[in-house]
């Protein structure tokens, strides 16, 4: 069948337009007319592009010069828009523009939240995942590098030091790597564990605790951090935006490099929500190996809690963070999980040294 109306048609090389007579063969799906010049021009339909700007068809073929038809005629124009929709000719460029401004406002927004979401999640994720390329020998680097690097070991309590290692001898820790303890003096209520193992406990945090099962509690909590090399895929996340292309095309020195040049950050480093929740399960199971009385992990975070309201939050908390959700936690483990334990006087002595 053939339909026929009438249509101004542009050549693409003048702005005139020539008044033509436009006929659609719907078997062949062919428009055909013929130009000022009686020569016969054959669009096939599925290679031309339709736009519909309020009542006018537009059809476009071509592309040196690109040449148009417009079409008016409302029965014609309805006609072929059934007809594009009931023949399956429509590919998806064509269907967005038909939809109109709309719905361009929709697929942008939907390549800016596709673009958004990789930039928040996908690349810290393939930037977390990198720290396999990074041989673990290198967390031993990063650890001397630090302290080569950082006043704070100009204060390191020799006395305490010693203390806190031999109280540290005393436990079954899980530890996958040479553990060594550092009590330096200082007023900031904090601990840090480095990429090497080497776990820095500040004066302040200890003059907060009363007890020795409190102290497991921490040092289990730092154990674990180093166990599961939470320092180095967290510092790979927060370095993301630099990293993600090394890590990609699997480039280690780059990760290195980048890594290495932040090491100062390590002090302040703030883990994610998973890793502080993995650290209390993995130190509770530390404290549960050890006999040692559960609630001294959760009274030090407690009472950490509760020195929040009364002056600055202490760095512990702003460095391991979301505490009530920890305590929470805690709470459910030594309500769910079965534990025993015992008084350990070698701690307890070892315990008062320290606080010395
Ligand atoms: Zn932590």
């Amino acid at each position: 069948m053939t339909h026929k109306t009438n249509g101004l048609f542009y050549d693409g090389q003048s702005s005139a337009s020539q008044k033509i007579e436009l006929f659609f063969d719907t078997d062949k799906k062919v428009l055909f007319f013929e130009n000022r010049n009686g020569e016969r021009q054959n669009w096939i339909l599925i290679d031309t592009i339709v736009n519909i700007n309020g009542q006018i068809l537009n059809f476009q073929h071509g592309d040196n010069p690109v040449q148009s038809i417009n079409i008016e005629e409302k029965d014609f124009v309805s006609y072929l828009i059934l007809f594009r929709k009931n023949s399956g000719h429509i590919n998806w460029y064509q269907k967005l523009i038909g939809m109109g401004f709309k719905a361009h406002v929709v697929l942008a927004t939907l390549i800016l939240g596709i673009v958004g979401l990789s930039y928040i999640y996908a690349i810290p994720w393939v930037a977390e995942k990198s720290v396999v390329l990074i041989p673990k020998e290198y967390d031993d680097d990063l650890g001397s590098m630090f302290f080569k690097q950082n006043m704070i070991f100009n204060n390191i309590d020799i006395h305490k030091t010693n203390a806190l290692n031999q109280f540290a001898k005393e436990l079954k820790l899980n530890n996958t790597k040479k553990l060594k303890f550092t009590v330096v003096n200082s007023s900031v209520v904090n601990a840090f564990a480095l990429p090497d193992g080497n776990i820095v406990v500040f004066s302040g945090i200890l003059d907060s605790m009363n007890s020795y099962d409190e102290l497991v509690g921490l040092l289990g909590h730092e154990v674990a951090h180093v166990n599961n090399r939470h320092s180095m895929k967290m510092l790979c996340r927060n370095l993301s935006g630099y990293i993600f292309v090394s890590a990609i095309l699997g480039d280690v020195n780059g990760i290195m490099a980048v890594v290495g040049d932040n090491v100062n950050t390590l002090q302040s480093l703030s883990f994610s929500r998973e890793f502080e929740r993995q650290s209390d399960l993995e130190g509770f199971e530390i404290l549960s190996t050890n006999k040692i009385n559960p609630y001294g992990m959760l009274n030090l975070f407690k009472r950490l809690q509760e020195e929040e309201q009364d002056i600055s939050m202490p760095e512990f908390l702003s460095s391991h963070p979301v505490t009530i959700e920890r305590i929470k936690f805690i709470k459910k483990l030594i309500q769910t999980r079965p534990f025993y334990f015992t008084d350990n006087p070698k701690l307890k002595t070892l315990f008062k040294e320290i606080k010395q």
